[in-house]
């Protein structure tokens, strides 16, 4: 997609950002009073869409940027929420087309407001507000002392402008001073968002440590993509499965910077855990089999209903990184202790049985039935019973059939075992609604998304 951004004004562009911007490339014209000396750095800004220029086709390198301007263009380069909303300033109402960015820079506590409470958006941002603006927004840690003749030898700000020095990202005048209170023009601002965003644009820092490492942390989801920028307007540079070790060397907004094939990307800090999440392996068991059919009515053999939505389910599992032991995979007969021994022997941490429900004698009778066993040990029976309510809402739900409740029944398989277990009944092959409902390849693949849903919950309750 092409974006026109050069016929918007700076604020109609902002009114109709929402969050973040999809990659976009940049049309023919650029602007046109964009000094030689920071084109580069300028170009790199618009390309991402953090900078845009006014109708006329210029930037006004010189004019002062005012506090809301730089709190939109900094949540634009990390991609904060923008969308208008209240605010905590009585003095940035939702209106405003910067409401979404400074109130979402404030909550990354990137900006602060003044000690009476306001934010003063039209103020123009000075070089010592800047100092703690860009430390804060780019994470900088790194100091080494660096001194100015006009700033005191301790203090917040000397230490902001120090770490904004240390990294090359901002640095004082030829006279050795910084002038803290000086109003900082849009060209300024924009250097030093674009060193922050990318260290090749960085000038005469001093930091030559290498960083240190601020964490590991583990990939949550089964496929996590990487970047090369804090937000998904960058580059694709590759993907990180389920349960990878990454180490962290910042966080930059909601991303996270990593090392990654010897070099640095980014992630979305959403998708990462301090701890591994436990592998979990759960025992999915397609009643009947072999010489045991089940029940059958209404043309519609329980043994094949139970086996197809089981295979379905495992494969929904497997996906979202859940092992699957199946206690059969075919037409097989397996005993019941034999379907337990199976999922204990091969190391499940739970078990769920699919079967379907005959009542011979009334054809009228029909819905969905999940049972548990509470005569057990330990905590076994109430997380039985949990798991078979979250398998049985989700399935309730999406089978679009009655509720017949979640029951404490001893089946076999749910009772004679140490693990957690369901036993759930999809539905009455004797009812020929509910029949032609699970000889449906489509109802089979509802239920299965279900009971892979309920699974879900069930674990996700447990992590809590
Ligand atoms: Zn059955």
């Amino acid at each position: 997609m092409v974006r026109k951004i050069w016929s918007l004004s700076f604020i109609a562009f902002v009114l109709v950002l929402t969050s973040f911007l999809p990659v976009q490339s940049v049309s023919a014209n650029p602007l046109s009073d964009i000094p030689d000396r920071s084109s580069e750095e300028i170009n790199y800004l618009i390309q991402r869409g953090v900078i845009v220029g006014f109708p006329d086709g210029t930037l006004k390198p010189k004019d002062p940027v005012t506090r809301q301007e730089a709190a939109t263009l900094v949540g634009r380069a990390l991609e904060l929420n923008g969308e208008k909303r209240s605010t905590i300033f009585p003095d940035v109402p939702k209106a405003s087309y910067a409401s979404g960015y400074i109130q979402s820079a404030y909550d990354q506590k990137i900006i602060t407001g003044y000690p009476d409470g306001t934010y003063q958006p039209q103020n123009h941002i000075t070089r010592g507000e800047m100092a703690y603006l860009i430390s804060k927004a780019f994470s900088l840690t790194s100091t080494s002392g660096t001194q100015y003749s006009d700033i005191p030898t301790e203090g917040a700000l000397t230490t902001a402008i120090d770490k904004v020095s240390t990294a090359g990202i901002a640095n004082g005048y030829p006279d050795g001073t910084y002038q803290p209170g000086k109003s900082i023009t849009r060209e300024e601002f924009s250097l030093l968002i674009a060193r922050g965003l990318n260290p090749k644009f960085k000038v005469g820092g001093t930091d030559t440590t290498p960083d240190q490492p601020i964490g590991e942390k583990y990939v949550s989801t089964s496929i996590l993509n990487v970047r090369t920028g804090p937000g998904v307007s960058y580059e694709k540079v590759g993907k990180l499965s389920l349960g990878t070790k990454v180490t962290i060397y910042k966080e930059v907004g909601d991303w996270c910077q990593i090392s990654y094939n010897g070099t640095r990307a980014y992630v979305h800090g959403a998708y990462l855990l301090d701890k591994l999440k436990e592998k979990r392996v759960i025992a999915i068991d397609a009643g009947h089999g072999g010489y045991d059919g089940g029940a059958s009515a209404n043309s519609v053999l329980e043994k094949e209903v139970n086996l197809a939505v089981s295979k379905k389910v495992r494969d929904l599992l497997e996906k979202s990184g859940v092992e699957v032991i199946m206690t059969r995979n075919d037409d097989t007969y397996i005993s019941l202790d034999g379907r337990v021994k199976h999922a204990v022997d091969n190391g499940a941490d739970t078990f769920v049985s699919i079967h379907s429900n005959a009542f011979p004698n009334n054809e009228s009778v029909s819905g969905i039935e999940t049972f548990y066993s509470s005569a057990a040990l330990n905590d076994r029976a109430y997380k039985s019973y949990k798991l078979a309510s979250f398998i049985h809402d989700r399935l309730v739900e999406a089978m679009e059939m009655k509720s017949r409740g979640v029951k404490d029944v001893p089946y076999r398989v749910i009772h004679a075992t140490p693990l957690p277990s369901a036993l759930v009944e999809l539905g009455f092959l004797t009812n020929s609604s509910d029949a032609s409902k699970l000889g449906s390849t489509y109802w089979q693949d509802k239920a299965s998304k279900a009971i892979y849903l309920g699974v879900i919950d069930y674990y996700n309750w447990i992590d809590k």
